[in-house]
């Protein structure tokens, strides 16, 4: 069957090799990916792809502008910059969300500038959940905290809202039930994730339903972890409310943002976790020894626009 006695020498070896297992065993069961299969499927049948959303218009014209004077802004535009933040955006974030949370905020200790408020997310978990922690994560939910926290060896514990009855229903009327709620929380409760404005269901919470989160967390020493890249879009009157203003919750709550999101422009994959040094500290290890530190240019880009939303929270007040 063999050439010679040298091939079949190479080909046992490489049977051997082969044979070992390859991969690390917290990839088993998350190797599935919702978007890249979607994305996948939409160009193979050139479908429209409605799975992954972003605006189909032009971002607006100061941020555009706000890049091309960031490219050019010179050679230290191109080269490695704060591992955490770049002094600028940190800056105008901590200035911008201490207003909104009512908390002053530390550029340089309560801010981690992230690759999108996905690696935020990714960030978040590895940090702050260990081997065993339940993470309760209210149903339906972005699909990547499931496998997020999969990775980081915790435990889902799933809590879903529930519609309110009657027709009509509209993403409001899906609430959660306080005693539902708190019935998820154990000695084992490390974390819990919320998402207001909600993607998929549009849903902005208002300040009671997070008062019934925040005394549970408060109650059981227990991190929230609050995603809120869809703060800006809210409509109909709906307030957005950031969890970490209520009393008692800037303590435990990692707050999560983009930039993409927030100025339509996915691609730029700028996000941040936003928290007290205790809590971002460790966020800051998982960076440091992942990616370090997010692209010049992109960071510097989002500065001004984020100076105007500064402005107009301020004006508006
Ligand atoms: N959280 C939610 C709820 C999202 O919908 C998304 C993106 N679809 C993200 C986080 C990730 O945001 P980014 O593009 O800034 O990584």
């Amino acid at each position: 069957m063999y050439r010679n006695v040298n091939a079949l020498i190479v080909c046992q070896i490489s049977d051997i090799i082969m044979s070992r297992q390859m991969h690390a065993r917290r990839l088993e069961g998350i190797d599935k990916n919702i978007w890249v299969e979607f994305t996948q499927l939409a160009a193979d049948y050139q479908a429209v792809n409605l799975g992954q959303g972003f605006p189909d218009f032009a971002p607006p014209k100061f941020l555009q502008e706000a890049f091309c004077k960031a490219v050019s802004g010179g050679g230290l535009m191109h080269q490695y910059t704060r591992a955490f933040g770049h002094p600028s955006l940190v800056t105008i974030l901590a200035q911008l969300f201490g207003r909104l949370v009512g908390h002053e905020i530390q550029p340089l200790e309560d801010v981690l500038v992230t690759i999108g408020a996905y690696q935020a997310l990714f960030c978040t978990f590895q940090a702050l959940v260990d081997e065993g922690d339940e993470v309760i994560i209210i149903e339906p939910f972005f699909d990547c905290y499931q496998p997020m926290v999969k990775m980081a060896g915790g435990k889902q514990v799933y809590m879903p809202l529930r519609p309110r009855g009657g027709s009509n229903l509209s993403s409001g009327d899906w609430v959660l039930c306080a005693e539902e709620l708190a019935s998820k929380f154990t000695a084992k409760t490390k974390a819990i994730v919320i998402n207001t404005p909600n993607n998929p269901t549009g849903k902005v919470y208002k300040t009671e339903e997070l008062q019934v989160i925040a005394d549970l967390c408060i109650k059981h020493d227990v991190v929230c972890i609050s995603d809120e890249v869809y703060e800006w879009l809210t409509y109909d009157g709906a307030k957005h409310v950031k969890i970490a203003s209520l009393a008692g919750m800037w303590e435990r709550t990692v707050t999560i943002g983009s930039a993409g999101k927030t100025f339509s422009a996915t691609g730029l994959k700028v996000g941040w976790a936003i928290g007290p040094s205790r809590l971002i500290k460790h966020l800051k290890t998982v960076h440091q020894n992942s990616i370090y530190h997010c692209p010049t240019a992109a960071q510097v880009r989002t500065t001004l626009p984020f100076l105007e939303c500064l402005f107009s929270v301020v004006l508006s007040r």
